[in-house]
């Protein structure tokens, strides 16, 4: 069955900090504003004549040096992953980042400041659902310096990493969901940190000149210098974490999977985001259903794959039978003993699961919707089911009819169809069930 869906979430009103660019060591102010649906996030340099925007997306990435830097033309965004990674993290879709200067205030070194700004901007939902790339098989990329990161499915988005310095010194591991109260919490608050033979050449050439212990913690030999002691024990790979989702927010959607990461930076964050484009681009077509046939024929198997974004093993409908009128339509369904289903449900007696026809209900009923509104881009989600009953045991062997009726279309969101599943002309099972639409 469909999930209640995510919505889009952007700020309830504009909201901004001040402070200093690591790089420059200017002072600059940063706002964060509300935006429309599918707006994404964009930057805005008002320092810059006709204040240009800029979309944070991995096609605008430019370097990966220390920080991560985004562009357009002869214009800069430097520093970006920490804003970036409030944002996604605290569940922000759509919002304008502007700011007066090439880079956000660096704060502490953390994600902290940014987290109490958007806090104070308030996250608000909105009309349109969110897309979520839902992770079907491993994605993963390599780099020469020995970086490992890979995206396995989950049902969550989930971070595990791995953290090592030179000579070994300082190994950490992390794991953890990120949800907005845990990255608050756990993940937020981590700082900065530089290993000294990494930043003493970069001093040398007064390359940041905002940088300081107030904003970094150095690490120079076995020793850890900053100007408050550490925040966690494990700071500098909950620090990985953070740059992980603000890297990976250059992807453009929420990712429904596992992220492991071995010795990860923004280099092999930014590489990982560009395969998971790769991959998304890849998969797209199966999710862009074609338009529907005209008429009251049926549908055949690759018809119905063309409009529903079932796959093995929750497909639960082989043919549509026929439609009659506006109204009504008929699915078959060829239950054999080869159903996954049977190992478990139950081992020497084999009988289908009455939630499974339910949801060939659903699937058959949101079929007949499309074609009413005659739209293939938008989703029927399934909100609920009222008066079900089973009345007959499904076995293997036997077909499955599944027959809908739509007895109620108010607006053109909200829908409800009659539903029952037959087997010899009997009634196995029947429902009402009620639907609503959202864009895809
Ligand atoms: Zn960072």
């Amino acid at each position: 069955m469909a999930a209640t869906p995510e919505l889009q979430h952007t700020v309830g009103k504009t909201a901004s900090l001040s402070g200093m660019s690591l790089h420059t060591g200017e002072k600059v102010t940063l706002c964060v504003q509300p935006a429309p649906v599918d707006h994404g996030i964009k930057f805005k340099r008002k320092d810059l004549q006709d204040e240009p925007t800029i979309d944070a997306k991995i096609e605008n990435l430019k370097t990966v040096e220390r920080a991560t830097t985004i562009g357009e033309g002869s214009m800069r965004v430097h520093t970006v992953e920490h804003v970036l990674s409030a944002l996604s993290a605290m569940g922000v879709d759509n919002a304008i980042v502007e700011m007066d200067a090439n880079e956000p205030p660096i704060g502490d070194g953390s994600a902290s400041p940014y987290v109490e700004l958007i806090s104070k901007a308030s996250v608000i939902p909105q009309e349109k659902a969110r897309q979520i790339f839902d992770v079907r098989e491993p994605i993963s990329i390599e780099t020469k310096s020995g970086s490992l990161l890979v995206v396995l499915p989950d049902d969550k988005f989930r971070i595990s990493c791995t953290q090592v310095g030179p000579e070994g010194r300082f190994s950490q591991f992390y794991s953890t969901e990120v949800t907005p109260a845990v990255f608050e919490r756990e993940l937020a608050p981590a700082r900065t940190f530089v290993f000294y033979e990494d930043v003493q050449p970069l001093m040398e050439k007064n390359l940041i000149k905002g940088g300081s212990l107030e904003n970094a913690i150095v690490v120079r030999g076995d020793a850890v210098l900053s100007k408050e002691p550490l925040r966690f024990p494990d700071e500098f790979v909950r620090h990985k974490i953070l740059d992980i989702i603000g890297d990976l927010s250059l992807f453009g959607h929420r990712i429904r999977g596992h992220v492991v990461a071995v010795k990860p930076g923004h280099h092999s964050n930014a590489e990982l985001a560009r395969a998971l484009v790769r991959e998304r681009t890849k998969t797209m077509p199966t999710l862009q259903p074609r338009a529907f046939p005209p008429g009251e024929g049926g549908l055949d198997i690759r018809q119905v794959m063309d409009i529903l974004p079932h796959r093995y093993p929750f497909l639960m409908v082989d043919r549509i039978v026929g439609f009659e009128g506006d109204t009504k339509i008929s699915g078959v369904k060829s239950v054999t003993i080869n159903e996954p289903y049977f190992g478990g449900h139950f081992p020497g007696h084999p009988v289908m699961p009455g939630v499974l026809q339910v949801e060939a209900m659903a699937q058959v009923a949101s079929i007949l919707m499309m074609k009413i509104t005659k739209s293939a881009s938008r989703i029927g989600y399934f909100i609920s089911a009222d008066a079900v009953k089973f009345r007959k045991p499904v076995f293997p062997g036997d077909t499955l009819f599944i027959h809908a009726e739509l007895t109620k279309a108010r607006s053109n969101r909200l829908a409800k169809a009659k539903c029952h599943c037959s087997v010899n002309d009997s009634v196995v099972s029947e429902g009402e069930l009620m639907f609503t639409f959202l864009d895809k």
